[in-house]
């Protein structure tokens, strides 16, 4: 489980307190703030603050001075519309702020996204948990052949035995000699009063990338999806998507109208190069078109045809 019992009853000490407010609140998000949603084996994804709903996107886009929403159908045609034509500022009008825990190689991927406030826990300062991410058997993939950058189907038999025992073994054994380094257990005591123990900035090298980490993680709506964007995508590492689908859900209790936006014209849908524009009408027209005469790269005219849902 990823929180302690002090933990919890601090979450429930914040859940249990409400504050009068007129700034606008979204009691679906409400229900869920400061709950960690677990993610992986031991991760979760909390969120700790919002600022605005989908009516402060409408608000800002009318440049109104009230509410600036009208019908909720109206506000919607203008959601989709902005979405659609990538006018993207009235999006970055709402914030949110999360509390994520996730593996160091996840955290490297996620730390690329430049457009966000970031608080990592200090390694330097505390010591880490003993905790480190093993793949459940189902995504322990085989290297994938078509794409470098992806995983097939699950090992299987006395390999992923093999890989699940080496995963542990290698983190387990990371871990002791962390704290043997530092001459410290996971509580801070000292282990052999003999020793002065290395420093917690140093001896934090040796540990795997499979350790969990943790972050504050403040973005606003315009990056958050793309963010989502990319690491939804199925092209995603599944560990980094895991997060993401989490985060999906919250997004869709917070501004449900820009959630359906989102996944009407940028996650559900497919971007045409001109090549592949070109293409897609002379199918249309009935024309027999190959991956060779359309003119694009294997690997586009495939991911095309996947999308179409043509074989290629
Ligand atoms: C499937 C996948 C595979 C990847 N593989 C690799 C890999 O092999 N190696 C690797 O290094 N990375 C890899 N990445 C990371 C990727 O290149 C981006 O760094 C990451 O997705 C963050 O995207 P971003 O820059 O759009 O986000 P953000 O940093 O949040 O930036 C958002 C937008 O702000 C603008 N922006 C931000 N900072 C700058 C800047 N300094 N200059 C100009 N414009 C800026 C850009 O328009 C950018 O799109 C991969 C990502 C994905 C999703």
């Amino acid at each position: 489980m990823p929180l302690t019992e002090d933990q919890k009853a601090e979450i429930a000490a914040l859940r249990a307190e409400t504050r009068p407010t007129r700034r606008p609140t979204v009691p679906a998000l409400e229900e869920i703030l400061y709950e960690a949603l677990p993610v992986l084996d031991h991760g979760f994804v909390r969120v700790v603050d919002y600022m605005g709903d989908d009516a402060a996107i409408v608000q800002a886009a009318r440049v109104s001075y009230g509410k600036g929403t009208r019908r909720v159908s109206e506000d919607a045609g203008l959601v989709n519309y902005l979405m659609r034509h990538r006018h993207t500022t009235p999006f970055e009008m709402c914030e949110i702020k999360y509390h994520v825990k996730l593996p160091i190689f996840v955290a490297r991927q996620w730390i690329r996204h430049r457009t966000a406030n970031v608080n990592e826990y200090s390694a330097r300062y505390s010591i880490l948990d003993n905790e480190f991410y093993l793949p459940a058997p189902e995504h322990l993939g085989v290297q994938s052949r078509a794409n470098r950058q992806g995983r097939g189907e699950a090992l299987a038999g006395a390999e992923a035995q093999r890989v699940m025992a080496l995963l542990r073994e290698d983190a387990e054994r990371a871990y002791a000699h962390y704290q043997e380094m530092l001459n410290e257990d996971e509580a801070g005591t000292r282990l052999d009063p003999e020793r002065e123990g290395l420093a917690r900035e140093l001896a934090r090298m040796n540990l795997t990338l499979n350790f969990y980490t943790q972050w504050y993680w403040k973005t606003d709506l315009h990056n958050l999806l793309n963010f989502l964007s990319l690491r939804a995508d199925a092209h995603a590492q599944y560990e980094i998507r895991a997060y993401a689908e989490v985060m999906l859900e919250t997004l869709k209790r917070w501004v449900p109208i820009t959630y359906g936006a989102f996944l009407q014209y940028r996650l559900g849908g497919f971007h045409l190069s001109e090549r592949g524009l070109a293409a897609v009408k002379r199918l249309l027209a009935g024309e027999a078109v190959t991956q060779k005469d359309s003119g694009l790269s294997p690997r586009e005219w495939r991911e095309m045809m996947a999308a179409l849902g043509r074989e290629g």
